[in-house]
C-alpha cells in the first residue's frame, strides 16, 4: 500500500482554504451531506503556525524514516508533520451518525473503503501542490496535578485536516487517536487500547447529545493485530475524533515556560482570528476608570507616573484581554454543565483544558452515580484534586495559568501594538504597571468566570427541576437541599431528576402523599447513609417535594402539569453511559466479539432523553435502571 494518499484528489487543493464551499452552495444541495471526497478540507493550522524546524515541510517529514521523527523536544514550533503509522488490518466497529451529520458527511459514507481507510490511518490526504495538507501532531505542555510537566504534545493523536460543514459553516480539525508514535510520544507507544477507545467514542457523543460542549467522535476502528501492553496485553484501536480546536491551555503553558513571547502573541492571534473566527466575536471591552484599574501604582523612584506609561487616563481592556475572557467564559459554561449533569473529567490538567471550552481528553471520566461531591473516578487521584466538587476551582486554577501566559499581552493595555513593545516587550520601568494591569484583568476575569459559572449552573439546574423562572431562594431551598439529601441518603443524582420528571403534581398534594412518592428515588435495596430510618428518609424527601410542588405551581399554574413533565424529560436523560454500562460494552465487544451492542449503546447515548429506543427492551431497561450496588462510583486507572 502506498503511503501517498489514495484519497489525494484535486478537490483537496481547492479546498485548502475552504474554497470549495461556493461550489455546493446552490443547486447541488447538500442537505444530506457530501461525500468524504467532496468535504471541503483545509489546513489553516499548519499554514498559519510554525512547523517543527527539524521537518519544516511535509516532504521532509514524509521522506524521513518514522523513527527519525522522534520522540524528542521540539522548540519554536506548534506542530510537527507526521504520518499515521502503517497498520496491517483494521475493522471499523462503529460510527456516530450524529457526528457524520455534524461534519456534513452523507449517510452511508462509512461503508465506503475510502472512509474506512481514512479513519484507520491507512491513507490520508496529501495536498502536495499547495505544499499543504499533510497530517500533523500538536506540540504542547502542561501542568499535571499541580506540577509543571514540560513538553507533552500529541503523543498518539495525529490530525489529518480541517473540514468545513457546508451547511453550518462549522470547521473541525479531524484527528486519529491511537495512530502511532509522534515526536511527542515520549516514552510511550503512540497507541490506544480498545477499552479506552470505546469509552471515548461513546462519551464524546453522549455529552454532545446532552448539549455539553465537547470534542467529538466520528468512528471507532479495531486494530485486531495490534497488541498493546498496559496492565495486560490488549487490542489496539483508533478513534477518529474532531473538534473546533484541539488547542489547550497547555499549548500556551509550554510557550510561556520557554519564554517564547512572539509565539504566544502569534498563537493568541490565531485563536482569536481562526478559532473564534475574528476579534469581533469576542466579548466587548470593559472600560475601567483609573481607580478601578491602576490606583495603587506608584513609581516615584523612576519618576514615571503610570498614566504616562499607559498613555491615557482611563483604561480599556485590549483585545487580548477580551480573548482571555472569552476562553474563561466558555470554560465556565462547560464546567457548569458538568456540575449540572454529574460529569467528572477525572484529569483536569492544563493539557486537558480546552481553549475553546470543550470537554476534552477522556481518560478515567465518569457520570457520578450517587451524589457525592468528593467523588473522583480517577483511581490515582489520592488528594481528590480533580473530584466533582473541585472541578470549577480547578478549571479556574488552569485559567490563571493561561492568564499568566498571556500576562504581558493583557497587561500592555493600549500599548500592545507599539512597535517597541512588540519587538522587545515591556520596558523594565513599565513592568510594575503591566503586571498590575494583568493582575487586574485576571482578577476581574475570575469574578466573571464565577458569575458566568453560577448563572449557567442555575439555569441548567433550574431547567432540570422543571422551573421556568429563577428565584433567589431556589439555590438554598431547592438546589442545595436536594443535593444534601441525595448525599445524606446515598441516592442516585441523575435518576433523581429523571424520576422527578414523571411525578404528577397531583401525587404531591399532601404531606402523606409526598412521603409516599419519596420512595421512588430509593435504590432497589433502599437508601444508605447513617442515622436515617425509612420514615425519616421519606420525610426529608417529602418535605422537599412539597416545596418543589409550590414552586412548580408558581411557574406553571395548576393545569399544565403534563407539559411540565414533557419539558423536564427533554433535559433529564434517561440514559447515560455510566461506568458499569461501559464496562459491559467493553467486555462484550472485546471478549465476545459482540459489535452490535456498540451501535445500540451509541444510539441510546445519542438520544438520551428517550423513554425507549425500540432495540432491545430488556437491555435498555437494565441500562437505565438502578446501578447495581457494587458497580456504583467506579474508578479506573489512567492507563489507556
Ligand atoms: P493524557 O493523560 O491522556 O492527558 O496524556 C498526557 C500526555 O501523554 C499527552 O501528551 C499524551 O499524548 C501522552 N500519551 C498518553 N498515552 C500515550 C501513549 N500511549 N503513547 C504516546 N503518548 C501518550
Ligand atoms: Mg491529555
Amino acid at each position: 500500500m502506498s503511503l501517498r494518499a489514495t484519497l489525494h484528489q484535486s478537490h483537496a487543493i481547492r479546498a485548502r482554504l475552504g474554497l470549495m464551499a461556493t461550489q455546493f452552495s446552490t443547486s447541488t444541495g447538500f442537505a444530506d451531506g457530501v461525500s468524504l471526497r467532496e468535504l471541503p478540507k483545509s489546513n489553516i493550522f499548519t499554514v498559519k503556525l510554525p512547523p517543527d524546524p527539524a521537518f519544516e515541510t511535509p516532504e521532509s517529514s514524509h521522506n524521513a524514516p518514522r523513527e527519525a521523527l522522534g520522540p524528542r523536544l521540539v522548540k519554536g514550533a506548534l506542530y510537527t508533520y507526521v504520518r499515521p503509522e502503517l497498520i496491517e488490518e483494521a475493522i471499523l466497529l462503529g460510527v456516530s451518525p450524529k457526528a457524520m451529520k455534524d461534519l456534513g458527511l452523507k449517510p452511508g459514507q462509512e461503508s465506503e473503503s475510502q472512509f474506512k481507510d481514512l479513519v484507520s490511518g491507512k491513507s490520508f490526504f496529501w495536498d502536495e501542490e499547495n505544499g499543504g495538507i499533510y497530517p500533523w501532531a500538536q506540540c504542547y505542555g502542561g501542568w499535571q496535578f499541580g506540577s509543571w510537566a514540560g513538553q507533552l504534545g500529541d503523543g498518539r493523536a495525529i490530525s489529518l485536516f480541517e473540514s468545513t460543514n457546508l451547511k453550518t459553516n462549522m470547521r473541525f480539525e479531524l484527528q486519529l487517536k491511537g495512530a502511532g508514535r509522534t515526536p511527542y510520544s515520549r516514552f510511550a507507544d503512540g497507541k490506544a487500547v480498545l477499552r479506552s477507545s470505546i469509552r471515548e467514542f461513546i462519551v464524546s457523543e453522549a455529552l454532545s447529545a446532552l448539549g455539553v460542549p465537547t470534542t467529538r467522535a466520528l468512528s471507532l476502528t479495531l486494530l485486531p493485530k495490534s497488541k498493546v501492553l498496559r496492565e495486560r496485553i490488549e487490542p489496539g484501536a483508533i478513534v477518529a475524533r474532531f473538534a473546533e480546536s484541539w488547542l489547550r491551555i497547555g499549548t500556551f503553558d509550554l510557550l510561556r515556560a520557554r519564554g517564547d513571547r512572539d509565539m504566544i502573541r502569534k498563537l493568541a492571534t490565531f485563536v482569536a482570528e481562526e478559532v473564534f473566527r475574528g476579534w469581533g466575536a469576542l466579548p466587548a471591552a470593559m472600560s475601567l476608570s483609573e481607580d478601578q484599574s491602576m490606583s495603587s501604582i506608584d513609581h516615584p523612584e523612576r519618576g514615571v507616573p503610570w498614566n504616562e506609561i499607559q498613555g491615557n487616563q482611563g483604561f480599556e481592556e485590549n483585545r487580548f484581554a477580551r480573548l482571555y475572557r472569552e476562553i474563561a467564559r466558555r470554560n465556565a459554561k462547560t464546567v457548569a454543565a458538568w456540575q449540572s449533569y454529574g460529569f467528572v473529567n477525572g484529569v483536569l490538567n492544563t493539557d486537558n483544558t480546552s481553549i475553546y471550552g470543550l470537554s476534552l481528553d477522556y481518560g478515567p471520566f465518569a457520570f457520578m452515580d450517587n451524589f457525592d461531591p468528593h467523588y473522583t473516578p480517577n483511581h490515582d487521584d489520592h488528594l481528590l484534586r480533580y473530584s466533582y466538587k473541585n472541578q470549577p476551582t480547578i478549571i479556574w486554577w488552569n485559567l490563571v495559568r493561561l492568564g499568566e501566559s498571556l500576562g504581558e499581552l493583557i497587561g500592555a493595555g493600549d500599548q500592545v501594538d507599539e512597535e517597541r513593545f512588540v519587538r522587545e516587550g515591556m520596558a523594565e520601568h513599565a513592568a510594575p504597571v503591566v503586571i498590575k494591569r494583568a493582575e487586574g484583568v485576571i482578577d476581574r476575569t475570575g469574578k466573571e468566570f464565577r458569575a458566568v459559572f453560577l448563572n449557567e449552573y442555575k439555569r441548567l439546574m433550574g431547567r432540570r427541576l422543571g422551573l421556568k423562572t429563577q428565584k433567589v431562594s431556589d439555590f438554598n431551598d431547592l438546589f442545595s437541599e436536594i443535593l444534601d439529601t441525595l448525599e445524606a441518603l446515598e441516592l442516585d443524582f441523575n435518576h433523581f431528576f429523571r424520576r422527578l420528571s414523571s411525578v404528577p403534581l397531583a401525587d404531591l398534594e399532601t404531606k402523606a402523599k409526598c412521603e409516599e412518592v419519596a420512595s421512588i428515588f430509593f435504590h432497589s435495596e433502599g437508601f444508605g447513609g447513617i442515622g436515617y430510618t425509612e420514615n425519616s428518609a421519606k420525610e426529608r424527601i417529602g418535605r422537599w417535594l412539597g416545596n418543589w410542588r409550590t414552586r412548580i405551581l408558581e411557574d406553571w399554574g395548576p393545569s399544565n402539569d403534563l407539559e411540565r413533565q414533557v419539558a423536564m424529560k427533554k433535559v433529564n436523560p434517561n440514559f447515560l453511559p455510566r461506568g458499569w454500562v461501559l464496562d459491559e460494552v467493553i467486555e462484550r465487544v472485546e471478549l465476545r466479539g459482540d459489535q452490535e451492542i456498540l451501535g445500540r449503546v451509541m444510539h441510546m447515548a445519542l438520544n438520551p432523553f428517550n423513554t425507549e429506543w425500540g432495540l432491545c427492551r430488556e437491555e435498555e431497561e437494565r441500562f437505565c435502571g438502578d446501578v447495581p450496588r457494587y458497580k456504583r462510583a467506579m474508578m479506573c486507572s489512567c492507563s489507556s
